[in-house]
């Protein structure tokens, strides 16, 4: 550790964008832009080796740093001709924290630092009194909140320093800070002092001991509740550390010939490929952001300050062509000349990710490699697929009020008017819509429970606006026309009022809050590929998906079929792009109210001949099924598995329905309990199921599998090519899918000579025993192929019961004990590990094995990457994950 400081701007720039892990984002891009020639206010960057250093030690810093602070404050000092705690022309510097991934709104910034009571005299003389003071103010409230740590006693979360603003304003009859006079500023710095007192704490003077202080808040502000709350939600590694950039101020808040903005390179919530931003004339700093007045969008500033306007177009052109992607970008104008004080990689939608990935090949930007990197398979992608509001539907709502589209889809819930509500009422199970004036970062876990988000303040750059982009919420924001009342819990608009709990609906496309729960409808793309309810040429949001899945296709290795039992599923499977159906569940067949009766009587029937015909009533029905599955997947392996679960959960559980099944077989209704209850197991995930069931019941499995030949020779026979693979589960050891095989083989061979036909087949197994993996090898002998059960086979590796592990699993999440809950993301190290030692063991016997996974982890990104690593054949999903897991295994493969 020698280099702890880096500088930027002012002639010298040592950093570059390529070092984010070192100077974080924020010092990094500065360093960058820098280096383009942009214009950017001189700093310096202290690295996050010094935040780790920081934070291991219990806050003291690495031995230099006090020297080469000194050094880089004197690269400011040099660069702008002031010096740093001057009485007459002071150098005033702003403090910021820049993880390497940004963490928008998690660390504070500290505005105008080096300001005093003397300096702000000679300040005032230079510029204006009212400026000087309001520069004073706005430090005083910013190191009091952030290094100081005066917050509100209360607990209403109102910070102190906003409101003696308020009460000030009140005071003066003022409507905005603007109408506030260089006295009334003076003022509030005095008042705001002697809230600093009064919490016990005092304001340094010294302006070095004020960067210190600031400096020390930054790297510990990586530490606090907020910032880790953030980092798990975003599975941020704790260790990155972040960087302090210290640099000079440049004043937006100058007169009408300065202010300050932020801006998209393009639309972040559509994606189009315009400008789009916002700015306030006279304004300071996060004044933007933080919704006290309303901005402008940039447009208008063309006739404001045509150059200015005309300088960022060229920024903005400059910053896509260099970076390749979608900016997003904070300036300030001081008296006419603008500065750029930051840029980093645009949050957006799904919607918008796709559309700029797509035209950006179009435009020769990126290539479809990079595209399809670009895009996050569980967060971007299937936000295409979720649904909007039903038009007609819709067309019927009262209209409350109108905001801005900050986050598109559909939303709809109960209102809850904090973090704390939205959480309840999440758990109980209610889809829950935030309403509040504005968010903080405070409001993080709300946020991540509600399906939506309603604000009646900010703009599109605000907290509520980028946190529901990055998190794939709907969000409307900056609704003028909405009442908040935090006190009676109510909201009104539109002459409407709605208690908490009441039912909200907001559209994230169109900005309009609606009255009460309106119903939703599909998604572009599934009108057009599922339901076939609208033309493609219709439909622009589908054809970017369309282009980005064929690219997408091209890349991937990995095989992708579906979870599906039923036609429709398989439909719906097929339309997003299935190859096969990798896992039928067929005792999903079983639970229908016509076909139940039947499976109970073959399962208790005591009459050999009522067991029989039962069992042929369900072939027959079993025969339909599997035709309509095989029927619409035609020319597609289609891996049927026989029946799975303990018998017992077939069988009624109460004594009303139990005596109705009594009477309808004509038994002894104490004799049936005995009965059921000889079938109940303590633990039945563990217990009498799967191919163990298919061993002492041979007479179930006898008629799955004459059906399923059955069904394939009757399309056989339409000219069809069926291709049924028959999948026994849970089996353990070689002699179970010995003795298993050996009957579907004559059952099989048995029902094709009564049908005439022959028909290629393959018979496999699920591998979610542990011991089948240990002795894969020897159960490939039997078995022409593999599907993990990863759902089963995590159960079991890690001996924690997939219905009841909830529980503890939140708990270990959040002491760390486990990284992710297994049951969601594959468990490299231990499931993972059996799943490699599984398939190379079944390939050394059988080189041709089909080996795939079928567990919930085969709609999961990170888990279909560790399917491709080990070279899995394919996964399979449910429908709708199916492009995720298509997404995903393009990006494993490109990744290599
Ligand atoms: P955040 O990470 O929360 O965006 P920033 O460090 O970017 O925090 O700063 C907050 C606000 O202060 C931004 O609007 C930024 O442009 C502004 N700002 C930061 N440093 C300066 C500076 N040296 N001169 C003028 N404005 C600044
Ligand atoms: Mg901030
Ligand atoms: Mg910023």
């Amino acid at each position: 550790m020698d280099k702890l400081v880096y500088l930027f701007g002012g002639g010298r720039t040592d950093g570059s964008a390529e070092m984010k892990e070192l100077l974080g984002g924020k010092g990094a891009n500065l360093a960058e832009m820098a280096r383009l020639g942009i214009p950017v206010p001189p700093g310096f960057t202290i690295t996050t080796e010094v935040c780790r250093y920081y934070i291991e030690h219990g806050g003291r810093y690495p031995s230099g740093l006090e020297d080469q602070v000194k050094e880089g404050v004197k690269h400011l000092e040099e660069a702008t001709g002031r010096s740093f705690g001057d009485p007459e022309n002071p150098l005033l510097v702003s403090v910021r924290s820049g993880a390497p991934v940004s963490m928008p709104g998690m660390m504070d910034t500290i505005l105008n630092l080096g300001l005093n009571d003397e300096s702000v005299k000679g300040l005032a003389r230079k510029t204006s009194p009212r400026f000087a003071y309001d520069a004073y103010r706005r430090l005083l409230a910013m190191y009091g909140s952030v290094v100081l740590g005066v917050k509100d006693e209360g607990g209403a979360g109102v910070d102190p320093f906003d409101a003696a603003m308020e009460e000030l304003k009140r005071e003066r009859g003022a409507a905005s800070d603007l109408d506030l006079t260089a006295d009334d500023l003076a003022e509030l710095v005095a008042r705001y002092k002697e809230l600093i007192r009064k919490a016990g704490k005092e304001f340094p003077q010294d302006p070095h001991e004020q960067l210190w202080g600031a400096i020390g808040a930054v790297f510990s502000s990586w530490d606090n509740e907020r910032a880790r709350i953030y980092r798990r939600l975003n599975r941020i590694p704790d260790t990155l550390g972040t960087a302090v950039n210290v640099q000079a101020m440049v004043f937006g808040n100058l007169g009408e010939n300065s202010g300050t903005g932020v801006a998209f390179t393009r639309d972040p919530a559509t994606g189009e490929n315009r400008f789009y931003g916002e700015y306030l004339l006279n304004a300071q700093g996060e004044d933007v952001v933080a919704g006290i007045r309303t901005p402008k969008p940039i447009s208008e500033l063309e006739r404001d300050m045509p150059q200015v306007y005309r300088q960022l177009l060229e920024v903005r052109e400059k910053l896509e062509r260099h970076y390749r992607d979608m900016q997003d970008i904070e300036f300030t104008i001081e008296e006419g000349k603008l500065y750029l004080l930051q840029t980093r990689t645009g949050k957006r939608t799904g919607f918008a990710a796709v559309r700029i990935a797509v035209e950006m090949v179009e435009e020769g930007l990126i290539t479809e490699k990079e595209a399809i990197l670009r895009i996050d398979p569980a967060e971007q992608l299937s936000q295409l697929l979720q649904p909007i509001f039903d038009p007609a539907e819709k067309a019927k709502a009262k209209v409350l009020a109108k905001g801005l589209p900050a986050g598109p889809g559909a939303a709809t819930g109960r209102i809850a008017l904090t973090a704390e509500e939205a959480v309840r009422l999440e758990k109980e199970g209610q889809p829950v819509i935030l309403v509040r004036h504005e968010t903080s970062p405070e409001d993080i876990q709300g946020m991540a429970v509600a399906k939506g988000i309603l604000t009646s303040r900010g703009g599109m750059t605000s907290h509520a606006a980028v946190v529901a982009r990055q998190i794939g919420k709907v969000a409307v924001v900056g609704c003028d026309g909405l009442n908040v009342d935090y006190e009676k819990r109510e909201i009104s608009a539109g002459g409407v009022t709605l208690k908490e709990g009441d039912w909200i609906s907001i559209d994230g496309t169109t900005g309009e809050v609606l009255e009460g729960k309106v119903p939703t409808m599909a998604s572009e793309v599934v009108q057009v590929l599922i339901e076939e309810t609208l033309a493609p040429e219709e439909a622009p949001v589908y054809r970017l998906y369309e282009k980005l899945m064929t690219w997408v296709d091209q890349y991937r290795v990995l095989g992708v079929r579906a979870n599906a039992d039923e036609p429709d599923q398989a439909r719906v499977a097929l339309a997003f792009g299935a190859e096969g159906i990798g896992l039928c569940r067929t005792e999903h067949m079983f639970f229908g109210e016509d076909r139940i009766p039947y499976v109970q009587q073959a399962i208790i029937g005591r009459d050999p001949a009522a067991r029989k015909e039962a069992l042929e009533r369900l072939g027959k029905m079993q025969a339909e099924d599997f035709e309509g599955l095989l029927r619409v997947m035609d020319g597609k392996p289609v891996i049927i598995r026989l029946l799975d679960p303990p018998m017992h959960e077939f069988l009624p559980k109460d004594d009303a329905e139990i005596a109705e099944l009594a009477k309808r077989f004509g038994l002894d209704k104490e004799e049936l309990k005995a009965q059921i209850e000889s079938l109940h197991e303590f633990n039945p995930m563990l217990g009498h199921r799967g191919c163990r069931l298919g061993i002492t019941h041979p007479d179930l499995y006898d008629m799955q599998v004459a059906a399923i030949f059955r069904a394939a020779a009757a399309l056989r026979k339409e000219g069809l090519d069926p291709k049924p693979y028959v999948m026994v589960p849970l089996v353990g050891h070689v002699n179970e899918m010995r003795a298993v095989r050996e009957r579907i083989d004559e059952i099989a061979r048995r029902t094709m000579e009564e049908e005439g036909v022959e028909i290629a087949y393959k018979v496999g197994t699920m591998i979610e025993v542990p011991r089948a993996a240990i002795t894969a090898d020897e159960i490939a002998q039997a078995a022409e192929f593999f599907s993990f059960g990863t759902n089963d086979l995590t159960q079991m590796t890690f001996g924690y019961s997939r219905d009841d592990a909830g529980k503890f699993i939140q708990e270990y999440l959040k002491s760390k004990i486990l990284p992710d809950d297994p049951f969601q993301t594959l468990d490299r190290k231990g499931v993972g590990e059996l799943m490699k030692m599984g398939k190379e063991k079944g390939r050394s016997t059988r080189p041709d094995l089909s080996v795939g996974i079928c567990g919930e982890h085969g709609g999961e990104s990170r888990s279909v990457h560790f399917c491709h690593e080990i070279g899995l054949d394919y996964v399979s999903a449910s429908p709708y994950r199916i492009p995720v897991a298509r997404l995903a295994a393009a990006q494993a493969a490109l990744k290599g």
